[in-house]
């Protein structure tokens, strides 16, 4: 049993690559004592509107939220947008253009592995999206089922990742202005997981710095994931950079027992909370 929080800002549905229906995320974390949640679906809001029911069902307190795919020098890099304004136009429009560069992404992947002599990966990962967002993670969930690898983490390493057969170079709008479109539409923006994404720390540093001044707002601290050393690393980080702290488990599936909603520990006192402004008063 690790540490519970009450605040888990990061996690998702079948809108995107959750396994779970919007309502059952919400309802789960309310089991676990969750009371402050966000529901950050890749490139969608699709999940809200059930999960704003359910949350009002089991008394949990749900932001309007998305986690946002940019780019930054050819590298993926992911943005939470904390309070978004589900009706805005601005908010339509670019999510229109995000999923139409998922939809031409998923074709282009399930070329190269047909090239690859992995014929139907396509169909398979849409099929398993289920009218979601097809990601990445539909692909090797798809790849792992047909014993083209072991589970869906392998899949990644022999298919999925940067320099593999089936990898697509990132189709998202450039991380400033991401971070400008997310102030456009009413969000905080949030620089989601730092250690996920395998970079230098010279290179990290370049990517928060790029992130302030395009009016970046919070770091994500503490993930689901998060070794204590790289929860101290995003300690200085925050201060350095002047930057507001997030805490999220990055929920996806309950069969992984290594990520649960709201099963992290607290956000270090030296990083003010980016999320006081939800909190009931
Ligand atoms: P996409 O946004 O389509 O590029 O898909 C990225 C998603 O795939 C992430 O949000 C994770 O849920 C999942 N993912 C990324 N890397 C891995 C990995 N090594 N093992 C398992 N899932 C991963
Ligand atoms: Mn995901
Ligand atoms: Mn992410
Ligand atoms: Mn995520």
């Amino acid at each position: 049993m690790g540490e519970q929080s009450p605040v888990d800002l990061h996690c998702h549905s079948t809108a995107s690559d959750g396994t779970l229906a919007p309502a059952e995320v919400v309802a789960r974390a309310a089991e676990r004592g969750v009371e402050l949640l966000a529901l950050t679906d890749h490139d969608s809001i699709d999940g809200l509107e059930e999960a704003a029911g359910a949350a009002q069902r089991n008394g949990v307190s749900l932001i309007p939220a998305l986690e946002l795919s940019v780019a930054f020098h050819g590298r993926e890099i992911h943005l939470v947008g904390l309070g978004v304004d589900a009706g805005s136009a601005v908010l339509r429009a670019g999510l229109d253009r995000q999923q139409q560069a998922r939809e031409e992404r998923a074709t282009e992947i399930g070329r190269r592995l047909a090239g690859k002599g992995i014929p139907g990966a396509e169909h398979g990962a849409r099929i398993l999206a289920a009218g979601g967002q097809v990601t990445r993670a539909h692909f090797a969930r798809y790849l792992a089922s047909k014993g083209h690898a072991r589970n869906a983490g392998d899949a990644f390493k022999r298919y999925l990742r940067r320099g593999k057969a089936g990898y697509v170079p990132p189709p998202w709008p450039e991380l400033t202005d991401g971070v400008g479109w997310l102030r456009d539409v009413g969000a905080v923006p949030v620089l989601a997981h730092p250690f996920r994404y395998r970079l230098s720390g010279a290179w990290l540093r370049r990517v928060l710095e790029a992130f302030k001044s395009a009016g970046g707002e919070a770091l994500e601290v503490v993930c689901g994931t998060s070794t204590s050393r790289e929860i101290e690393a995003s300690v200085g980080h925050a201060l350095r950079f002047d930057l507001a702290g997030s805490v999220g488990s990055d929920f996806h599936d309950p069969h992984n027992r290594w990520v649960e909603l709201g099963r992290f520990g607290p956000l270090p006192a030296a990083v003010p909370p980016v999320w006081a402004r939800w909190l009931p008063r």
